[in-house]
């Protein structure tokens, strides 16, 4: 007797091979027979006209906080996602000091623009230890959710408040935080994350720590993982280093482990960098080593208004103009001489530190406005707007944003990726789909439908990919890399984690607006369209879109090697 009985689907089994009309039987959460089966079963679910596939793996989610409070780790189940991972970007809640609880908050709270009202509010901190987090965890998950041990948090344990500042680590510091890695990745963190984002700082405005030091410390630490075996180390931010210095390579060198690191994109203004990238890429992998760069499938759009924006945080004035209260903030605007300050910055590229540039104001674009008066700027780019009221481009900005108490909705859209080159970097077989940036920038963005997305648009519409090999790099891949050795695959003994949806209509909506978060704030939410079940090990967690009830999630745990 199957649990249940999946009937008449179009089977893509995670592997790449063609897919192929059949039926999946699951007992006890696996998957216990694919082919035509007539056993009895509990339940039967017709997919005729459906695609079966296995669960998705979103591999770049900060969930870290949120799954505490929300064990469905909304809104990612409902683009097909069964497992999630977090951690990323040397940001993690875990391990932790009992002192140290805000200062971990602040990091998340400003890096991933979480309010830290809901952060305050929402996490229970009842761990220290990494095991003693996944363990928390293990209490009540609807989906599965795997983690990443954070170099920060690592780096604030052991230096405390001077892991802010403080480049150069001692020996013994060096050797405490390798020692930390060492036991929470025996403890279950699925590997390693670093971050080289010069611009990524806590809500005091310091740097947070994993950015402080210079590269040989993440080289050294990154042999904590050699010596245990196990793990993945991913690093932000890391390919402007990796195309000049080979630095994700050096970062495969010293842990003998798979690398994923941010990100492979196209610059439209330096449009042959991508290729040179991609080059960089495939030479190391005829040369047998595992680093992959991760290619985000989602436009880049960040939605913001100037009470709360992360656009422009690597101009120093803006930055700390940012960083003060909406009244503050307001002042500085309204200043004469402050303006000219902040349009050298973000108009003549003046004072900046090297790699950051100024704002193209061509692609911010004003999503809404507050007052009747302004309603004819909506849809506009700020360059426009200023160019229509004969303004030069900060006075049309800052005096259109001060008349509505810094509250008008602004859009960047940074990217503006050409087609036909985003399609073959997606396609791709050694770039790794993800950046859906899953529970960060919720009040900004929302990437959860990235496979949505993937199916929607780079599948059905574009044809940049079969459906096969997007169904593998959404699963199989993914748990290759994290080392999720019984997932990813519909074959039998696999865990049971799979996506029932219609080829046809599958997608990702526009993200609108809802006050869920913790403390009743906003947060932005995307709904798929065509996803008929979302199932976690077996037992149906959305039918529709609609949460069953059921709690089947589990945390995903490395597996070091039997030792000799
Ligand atoms: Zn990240």
């Amino acid at each position: 007797m199957y649990d249940l009985l999946i009937k008449n689907g179009r089977i893509a089994d995670g592997s790449g091979m063609p897919s192929f009309i059949a039926d999946v039987g699951i007992v006890d959460g696996r998957v216990a027979d694919v082919g035509r089966l007539s056993g009895p079963a509990q339940r039967t679910i017709d997919a005729e006209g459906r695609v079966v596939a296995p669960g998705f793996i979103d591999n770049h989610c900060h969930f870290d906080a949120q799954a505490t409070w929300d064990p469905l780790c909304t809104f990612s189940p409902q683009h097909g996602v069964t497992s999630v991972i977090f951690g990323n970007c040397s940001l993690t809640l875990a391990p932790v000091k009992p002192d140290d609880h805000d200062a971990l908050a602040m990091m998340l709270s400003r890096v991933e623009a979480i309010p830290m009202e809901s952060l305050q509010e929402g996490i229970p901190w009842e761990w220290t230890t990494f095991g003693s987090y996944l363990d928390f965890l293990d209490q009540r998950l609807g989906v599965n959710a795997g983690a990443l041990v954070g170099h920060s948090a690592i780096r604030r344990w052991v230096m405390g408040d001077e892991s802010f500042q403080r480049a150069e680590a001692t020996p013994a510091e060096l050797e405490e935080m390798k020692q930390l890695i060492r036991d929470s990745v025996r403890q279950g963190a699925l590997g390693l994350s670093f971050n080289r984002n010069s611009g990524h700082m806590d809500l005091l405005g310091r740097p947070i720590p994993g950015i402080v030091p210079p590269v040989e410390e993440l080289y050294e630490l990154a042999t904590a993982l050699r010596d245990v075996g196990a793990g993945v180390v991913q690093c932000g931010a890391a390919y402007p280093l990796e195309i000049r210095d080979g630095f994700a390579t050096k970062l495969g060198e010293y842990s003998q482990r798979p690398v994923v690191y941010n990100q492979i994109v196209h610059h439209p203004s330096e449009p042959d960098r991508w290729k040179r990238h991609l080059d960089i890429v495939e030479r190391g992998i005829a040369e047998g080593k595992q680093v992959y760069p991760v290619i985000n499938p989602r436009p880049q759009a960040q939605r913001f208004t100037m009470r709360n924006a992360q656009v422009f945080d690597r101009m120093p004035t803006w930055r700390d103009v940012m960083l003060g209260s909406v009244e503050e903030k307001a002042a500085a605007f309204r200043d004469p001489a402050m303006r000219d300050k902040l349009r050298a910055e973000a108009v003549d590229g003046k004072d900046l530190p090297s790699g950051a540039l100024p704002v193209t104001w061509e692609r911010i674009f004003i999503t809404r406005t507050l007052k009747e008066r302004n309603s004819a700027y909506k849809g506009m780019s700020i360059a426009a707007m200023a160019e229509a009221q004969g303004k030069d481009v900060i006075d049309g900005f800052l005096d259109l944003v001060l008349d509505e108490d810094l509250g008008t909705g602004l859009q960047n859209s940074q990217s503006g990726a050409d087609g036909g080159v985003m399609g073959r970097l997606i396609a791709s077989p050694y770039t790794v789909i993800g950046l859906s940036d899953a529970g960060a920038h919720v009040v900004f963005e929302a990437g959860y439908g990235y496979s949505t997305l993937v199916l929607g648009k780079w599948v059905r519409e574009e044809g940049a990919l079969s459906l096969e090999e997007a169904v593998r790099k959404l699963s199989f891949m993914q748990a290759s890399l994290f080392g999720l050795h019984d997932r990813g695959l519909l074959r039998p003994g696999f865990a049971a984690d799979v996506v029932v949806f219609d080829p046809d209509t599958v997608g990702a909506e526009e993200p609108d607006e809802v006050n869920d978060l913790p403390g009743g704030l906003m947060r932005l939410r995307q709904k798929a369209t065509g996803v008929d079940y979302t199932i976690v090990n077996g037992e149906v967690l959305l039918e529709e879109g609609e949460h069953t009830g059921a709690y089947p999630g589990r945390t995903l745990r490395s597996r070091a090697p039997v030792p000799a």
